[in-house]
Formats: structure tokens, sequence, C-alpha cells
């Protein structure tokens, strides 16, 4: 009776706390819309959602690095490979699967058809990102020459023009002149070639960065740096003890930030909508297409991914997203699954006991580039803009863009929007409009959110999958242990 209702309280105050502050968030959000608040009133207001995700911020590469050191450093070698495995198949299943729902349910309900409704506003500041550069680029940031550059910035290729005549060549940076339309370059460009015949142009891709973690090559680096720790045995121990013991630091801060993060959700959300522009708009087309990236992402992390869980491991999945709640939560307030990952954490851990060496092997790599909803999205969203243009596609440019959508929501970064730039390697690949992508930049901040909420759903659900694959190994890891201990 009352002593059950108060463990319950008491067990899910945080979560609690999280559901009414997004609750509240709402509420107050479309109180003060018709105030017309002014973006510097609606920046000060969103203030302590900013410094939310700054905290978060803050813990993600200390917990990316540490987790993964000592999770890969305390398996061995063994069962470390054959986790890695498991974590890898599951997100390449999970994720195709995901590209395939958004695909069919594009296809039936169909929301570019008919003529388009908006005009495209030509821009010229996206640059022609081609698909092998993008995979190359996707590799490169594999390998950072420099770990501690690798905290802040990203590989991505640019591109330069140049123009061969017959006695000059002109070399034009694509990313000095961002600011300038394409117009603008070839009138000027036209000018000065008047009266210079037989030119050349091309355009070659040159080496570039952009702002950005590179989590990816600090996964690639830490895993590789785990395993050969893991293979030093007993000289390895000092730095094994060293990132275990940053880790449980990193984690208490985790114990810390979350009793704020209730408090920064409500606002980031409540920011959100009183900035958001009026939804009225939002109808035909883009509201179908709206309407079919839902339905996608609902479909899949509410039935398909729950139906995952069950059949392997014969646990009751809703239960296991009961204990997720205030990490999904999380990531629908900051729509990055990288400054989630603390909170996931957490909860994977302290919810649902998920073992630590799992957690610790499987979630930055998850974060990093297990991305169901995004890559959902992306497949939705290139047919869509295929449907406004009126050209259909056939099978083989369907399974392209399957490829290239599993590919671009691998190289997304977690942080916000990034599906929508990597969007245009998509685009790029079979033929279509890249300035198109503005047809869909009105409602992304909010597919964005739902998309990270189901990335994050899939990392979480991926390691209680692979925990139960990987019960034996862990077991056998335990006796050893308590063996060593005790011949000691
Ligand atoms: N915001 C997403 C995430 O962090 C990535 C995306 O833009 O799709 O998971």
């Amino acid at each position: 009776g009352r002593k059950s209702v108060k463990g319950f309280l008491r067990r899910n105050l945080f979560v609690l706390f999280t559901i009414a502050a997004v609750a509240l968030g709402v509420i107050l959000g479309f109180a003060l819309r018709p105030h017309n608040l002014s973006m510097r009133e609606i920046k000060y207001f969103s203030f302590p959602g900013e410094l939310l995700m700054r905290m978060l911020k803050m813990l993600v590469l200390p917990l990316i690095v540490s987790s993964l050191v000592t999770g890969i450093s305390s398996l061995d070698r063994k069962a470390s490979g054959k986790m890695g495995v498991r974590a890898v198949v599951y997100y390449m299943v999970t994720t195709l699967i995901a590209v395939f729902i958004g695909i069919v349910i594009v296809m039936i309900i169909r929301p570019g058809r008919g003529s388009r409704d908006s005009p495209v506003v030509k821009n010229g500041n996206i640059e022609p990102i081609q698909t092998t550069d993008a995979f190359l680029d996707l590799i490169r940031n594999m390998f950072p020459p420099n770990l501690v550059e690798a905290c802040f910035t990203q590989h991505k290729t640019v591109y330069k023009k140049i123009i061969h005549t017959r006695n000059v060549t002109v070399t034009l940076n694509l990313t000095n002149i961002l600011n300038i339309t394409d117009s603008h370059l070839n009138e000027n460009l036209s000018r000065v070639l008047h009266t210079i015949q037989e030119t050349v142009e091309e355009t070659v891709p040159v080496s570039g960065s952009s702002a950005g973690v590179n989590a990816l090559g600090l996964v690639v680096f830490s895993i590789c740096f785990g395993l050969v720790i893991g293979n030093m045995k007993d000289q390895g121990q000092a730095l094994k003890e060293f990132f275990d013991c940053l880790n449980e630091a990193i984690m208490r801060l985790v114990a810390i930030i979350i009793w704020y993060a209730p408090v920064g959700i409500l606002f980031l959300i409540a920011g959100k909508i009183v900035e958001m522009k009026n939804l009225a708009e939002v109808g035909g087309q883009l509201g179908m297409y709206t309407v079919s990236v839902i339905v996608g992402l609902l479909i899949h992390g509410l039935f398909v991914l729950p139906l995952l869980y069950f059949v392997v491991t014969r646990r009751n999945p809703y239960s296991f997203i009961g204990g997720l709640l205030q990490a999904l939560i999380t990531a629908l307030g900051t729509s990055s699954s990288s400054a989630t990952l603390p909170i996931t954490f957490r909860c994977l851990e302290e919810n649902n006991h998920v073992d630590k060496r799992v957690t610790r092997f499987v979630l930055p790599v998850g974060a990093t580039i297990n991305m169901d909803g995004t890559a959902l999205y992306e497949a939705v969203a290139a047919i869509f803009i295929a449907q406004v243009n009126d050209m259909d596609l056939n099978f083989g440019q369907i399974l392209t863009i399957s490829i290239t959508a599993t590919a671009a929501s691998i190289g997304a970064a977690g942080i916000p929007q990034a599906g929508l730039v990597t969007m245009v390697i998509v685009l790029t690949s079979v033929g279509l409009p890249t300035e198109d992508i503005t047809l869909i930049i009105a409602v992304d901040w909010f597919l964005d959110r739902l998309r990270t909420t189901t990335n994050v759903l899939g990392d979480s659900l991926g390691a209680g999958i692979v925990e139960y694959l990987s019960r034996e190994e862990l077991q056998n890891q335990d006796a050893d242990l308590h063996n060593s201990v005790i011949e000691e």
C-alpha cells in the first residue's frame, strides 16, 4: 500500500521530475509565444538549458575515452572480439531495418506527390560534396593525425575550382567564397576569361576541416589503446587503474548533473517552443513528410526494436525501456545523442543493471556510429525530395539511397541536426538537387529531436542485447577473476 507507493516514488523521482519538466516546458513555451519575444530575449530565457548542454558536453570526451579504454582492457581479447562483432552486427542489422521501414513508409504515404508546394530557395552555399569524398572522409576521421585536435575538429573535404586556359590556371578556393553566390562567381569569372578561349574547368577535392568533435577518431583510438593495455597484463595495470578511476569520477559528476537535468530540459523545450515558426504553415507536402518520418520512427522504436530485444533475450522490452526514460527525454530535449551519453550510461547501469563491461564498450561506439533514427530519416527525406521533383527512382537508385543513408548515419556526429548536413551525400549519390534540402529545414529541428531519441533507444537496447548474448564470456571472466583472487 502506502509503503510501495513511497518506494515507487523514490525509485522514480527523477523520472517524474523529468516528465514534469517536459510538461512544464511545453506549457511555459506556449504561454510565452503570444508575447513575441525577441531573439535576444529568447536566448536569455533559454540560458538554463544552454548550461545543461554545456555540462553534458563537458563530460562526453573524458567519458568516451575512459569508458572505452577500461571497458576493453578489462576483457580478454577473445571476449572483446566477440562482443565487438555482436555489437557491429546489431548496429548494421537495425540500421538497415530502419532504412527499409523508412523507404516502405515514404513509398506508401507518398508525401511528395503532386506539384511542389513551395518554391526552392536557390542556395549557393551548399558545397557540392561528392559521395566518394564523403566515404573517404569517414575513413579519414577514423585516424586522427592529432588526438588533441580530434577533440575539436573533424576532417571534411572542401573543393577547389581549377580553371585551365591556354596560358593561365586560376584556382579558386570554394570555401573562401561561401558567401558569394554561384551567379556572382560565374559572372566574375566569365569577365576574366572572356577573351581567353579553350578553358577547361575541374573541381578537385582538397583537405579541410570543420568544427565539431571527431568522436569517431577518438573511439577508434580508445579501442586500440584499450586492446593494447589489455595485452600488457601487469605492465598495463597503472594505466588501467587510471582510466578506471577517471571513469568512476566522471560518473560521479554525472550523478550530480542529473539533479540539474530537469531544469535544463524544461528551458530547452520551452525556449524552442517560443522560438519556433508558426506551425500552421507546415501543411501539405511538408506536413505529410513530417508524418512519414514520425510514423517510421514510431514503428521502428516502439515495435521493431522491442520485438528484436524480446526475441533475443525473452525479457520484457518495455520494462527495459521504462528504465531508459530519463535518457530518452534528455535526447528529446538536447537533440544530441553525444550530449545524452552520460545519462544513457547512468540509466543502463543504475536502472537496468546492464554489466559495466558491456556499457563501457558498447555505448560510446553506439552513440557515435549507430543511428537508426537518422538513417530512417535520411532515406525518407531523399525519397521525398525525389517525389517532389517528379523523379521516378529505379531499384538500383533505391539501393544506393539505402547504402548512402546508412553511411550518412554512421558519418553523422551525435550533435543537433548533423543528419541534415550528411543528407547531401544521399542526395548527390542519386543525382537529386542538394538545394532542395531547404524544403525540409523548417521541420528539421523537430524531427531531429525524435530521431535522436530513436538513436539513443537503439544504442541502449543494443547494449541489453549484446550483454545477453555475451553472458557466457562475462561469466567465464568472472570465474577467472575469482580463481586468480583465490590463488593469490
Ligand atoms: N542529432 C542526431 C543525434 O545526435 C543526429 C542527427 O542529426 O540525425 O543523434
